[in-house]
């Protein structure tokens, strides 16, 4: 039984996976693809400990993992791409070439991509593009989850906006985040464990305050982080990921209706900057003034250090896998 394996030989069983539960060739990479690149980053919430969903909703039939994306050509500064009730990463990989090719000629260019299954994190979408030399954005809405601040039922997703600028000789600045204050995964193993939560996290079925994990899952809600001004920014996310697209909103979740079903349904827009086109704006030489600014007020840790550190290790010693992983996915495969 290996303790680790390489990013290939992970990706290799995961595209088994994927095919063995009715992905097609063409769908399984990408997908296996960011859930490696999560494992390999330390970002294991959204690594193999989502394999088991991601199976799931396949058999329950919410996902069509044959999907085939189409991309339009929608406007001179626009992509538009029905993922087809596919995952969101063959979707979003479908579209590229003609949204590099636009940012590239125009300057900026956003893909906005409907009916696409997104479950994983979302800085794996948007940093290879950074390393391509564009500041990129994103933004996915998903199933209801989270309260709109003032709101006393849950009505939004926990929907998360990521962020990746391209450094001269260094590895892109990243963040990427959810819009709740917890996630809901963190909810839920507070509720396994028999936890309480910290003020200021959820909501009961009749809007009050609650620290009981359980009250916030049964019926309630999660609070936006930072307030008024979390609330804000996932109802923009709501709107450019969901109205934008053409894609379902939070509340019009129909994954009940498959029993298993895991994945939310969503819509996801990504725009990307060349910061090339801007006369005289100096980017690379700028970007790096403000980095020296930030450490020299006393940062010691950027948003993604953590992440490079971790990957820095799988590439060097491979990617460790606990016996549970390895039952996991041989389990899978059988
Ligand atoms: P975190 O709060 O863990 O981290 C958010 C960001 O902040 C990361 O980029 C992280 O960098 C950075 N960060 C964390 N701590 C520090 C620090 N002390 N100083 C500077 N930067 C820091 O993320 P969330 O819990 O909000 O979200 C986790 C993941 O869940 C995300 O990847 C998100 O995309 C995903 N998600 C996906 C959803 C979906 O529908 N697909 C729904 C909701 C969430 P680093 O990576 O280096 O730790």
């Amino acid at each position: 039984m290996p303790q680790t394996v390489s990013t290939g030989e992970l990706t290799g069983l995961l595209v088994r996976v994927f095919l063995r539960h009715g992905v097609s060739a063409e769908n399984a990479g990408p997908v296996a693809e960011t859930v490696v690149a999560a494992e390999r980053d330390g970002a294991v919430s959204h690594g193999l400990l989502r394999l088991p969903g991601y199976v799931l909703t396949l058999k329950s039939g919410w996902v069509d993992g044959r999907a085939v994306p189409v991309v339009t050509d929608a406007a001179p500064g626009l992509v538009a791409t029905e993922a087809a009730n596919g995952f969101a990463q063959p979707a979003l990989r479908a579209g590229a070439p003609l949204l590099r090719e636009k940012a590239r000629r125009q300057g900026i260019a956003p893909v906005a991509i409907r009916n696409s299954h997104h479950f994983a994190a979302v800085w794996p979408d948007i940093e290879p593009f950074a390393v391509e030399g564009f500041i990129a954005l994103a933004m996915v809405n998903g199933r209801q989850r989270m309260v709109v601040w003032g709101g006393k039922r849950k009505l939004l997703g926990t929907s998360p906006m990521a962020f990746a600028c391209p450094r001269p000789g260094r590895l892109p600045l990243v963040w990427d985040q959810a819009s709740s204050v917890m996630a809901q995964g963190e909810v839920l193993l507070a509720a396994q464990h028999g936890k309480m939560l910290p003020e200021g996290v959820g909501l009961d079925a009749d809007g009050r305050p609650t620290t009981d994990p359980r009250a916030v899952l049964d019926g309630g809600s999660i609070l936006p982080f930072g307030g008024h001004k979390g609330s804000s920014i996932a109802f923009m996310i709501e709107i450019l990921a969901g109205a934008l697209t053409g894609g379902p909103f939070g509340f019009e979740d129909r994954s009940h209706e498959y029993p298993g079903a895991q994945t939310p349904k969503a819509g996801q827009t990504v725009i990307l900057i060349d910061p090339l086109h801007v006369p005289g704006n100096r980017y690379f030489e700028r970007i790096e003034s403000l980095f020296g600014a930030i450490k020299a007020s006393g940062v010691e840790r950027l948003p993604a250090d953590r992440r490079y550190a971790v990957r820095k290790q799988s590439l060097r010693n491979g990617i460790p896998l606990s016996d549970r992983d390895w039952e996991t996915l041989q389990k899978l495969l059988a």
